[in-house]
């Protein structure tokens, strides 16, 4: 038996799917090389421009003069140190639940909890379009995967109406490559009527939207009715690392069954350190500000409808062809990658443009300039 990996990779080739690592060198916010060439990043998800910070590169290097570089073993072997439970009640405060738990990626949250709470005599039921650790967390749980087209929330209903078990619905707030906003109200009112819990993956909306930043479901005074908020420290936060915020009970049985906890190195409290500065500039005054630039800014590149969050699609269609008009804004300064199957669906490859607050006003204006000279449809 051969291994094939040649024709894997000419496969993939010939379909316009390879990918690559890019290397990006001199990061200084917006601004990175690839290939010797200066161009500006519209594809970090660091919306509010954290990542490179004064703020917190100096919260960062003092947390670690004060705990080291690493942890040394596993939450519950010894890995727990202050930061982690500061930070932990400082996103329960800020989520406006009773308690919270870190994790080292958004990934993990979705692998750890989804199997913890859900078996093979339970339904989980997802939005076409949720993220790929939230899929890879349904199966692995085992328990039934029923899914329904985005935001169809008539499918949904008739989903609910014949689910078996404990039943979890599970979407996005604002879905990462679409950049729209999931039908909350719509859905929280199903799984009320139901009878079934909801875990809503914030991943793009917190720092985003809502007061503080706290989400969607607070920006629609929805909050104590999701059971299970998802988020993650790798976006708005600028570092990495993710967090589940829940009921007490919740938290204390993911502490004894989150497998992605249990078995893995507890992050850095240096980095549990920074997200506690992160999370105070991000709800703070410091985070308004932020937000507001980011929303002046996103009402100048799309000024014909309000944008739902920092994430504005330009759909292409074919891969090869979208490859090719993210090469030619590469050729004219602009770091914005072409997004294919497997990520989106086959024939609906997009740029995907985020935008930040770090970015400057006259970077945007170009960027601007620049859109409306591609012809995204040819
Ligand atoms: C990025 C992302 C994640 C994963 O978070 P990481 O911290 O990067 O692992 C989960 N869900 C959604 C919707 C995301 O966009």
């Amino acid at each position: 038996m051969s291994w094939d990996l040649e024709s894997q990779c000419g496969d993939l080739r010939a379909q316009g799917l390879w990918r690559d690592l890019r290397l990006l060198e001199d990061v200084k916010g917006p601004i990175v090389h690839v290939d010797n060439q200066e161009l500006i990043n519209f594809s970090s998800n660091d919306y509010l421009g954290l990542a490179t910070s004064t703020e917190l590169m100096e919260a960062f290097k003092e947390g670690v003069s004060l705990y080291g570089a690493g942890s040394g073993a596993s939450r519950l072997v010894s890995g727990t140190q202050r930061p982690h439970l500061q930070l932990e009640e400082a996103l329960a405060d800020f989520k406006q639940t009773q308690a919270a738990l870190t994790f080292s990626s958004g990934y993990a949250v979705a692998l750890g909890t989804i199997p913890a709470l859900m078996g093979a005599a339970d339904t989980i039921i997802l939005d076409k379009l949720c993220h790929a650790c939230l899929v890879d967390a349904a199966r692995l749980s085992g328990a039934t995967i029923r899914v329904f087209p985005h935001n169809h929330v008539e499918k949904l209903e008739r989903l609910l109406a014949t689910a078996k078990g404990r039943v979890l619905v599970v979407t996005e707030a604002i879905f990462s490559m679409d950049g729209d906003a999931c039908a909350l109200a719509e859905i929280v009112a199903l799984k009320e009527r139901y009878g079934a819990w909801l875990l809503l993956d914030e991943a793009h909306s917190v720092g985003v939207l809502g007061p503080q930043g706290r989400g969607l479901a607070a920006a629609l005074g929805l909050e104590s009715k999701v059971e299970l908020h998802m988020g993650t420290l790798s976006k708005s936060f600028g570092l990495s690392g993710g967090y589940l915020a829940a009921s007490r009970q919740v938290i204390d049985l993911l502490i004894n069954r989150a497998r992605s906890l249990i078995y893995s190195t507890a992050p850095p409290p240096a980095l549990a350190h920074t997200a506690v500065h992160a999370l105070a500039l991000l709800s703070g005054q410091e985070g308004d500000l932020r937000r507001h630039r980011l929303w002046a800014y996103l009402a100048i590149l799309q000024p014909e409808s309000q944008p739902a969050s920092a994430i504005l699609p330009k759909v292409i269609g074919d891969e090869t062809r979208a490859l090719k008009v993210s090469l030619d804004l590469k050729s004219r300064g602009f770091l914005i990658p072409a997004i294919r199957y497997p990520t989106v669906s086959r024939g609906s490859a997009r740029l995907r443009i985020t935008c930040t607050s770090g970015h400057s006003q006259a970077q945007i204006e170009q960027l601007r300039a620049e859109l409306q000279s591609v012809d995204v449809a040819k």
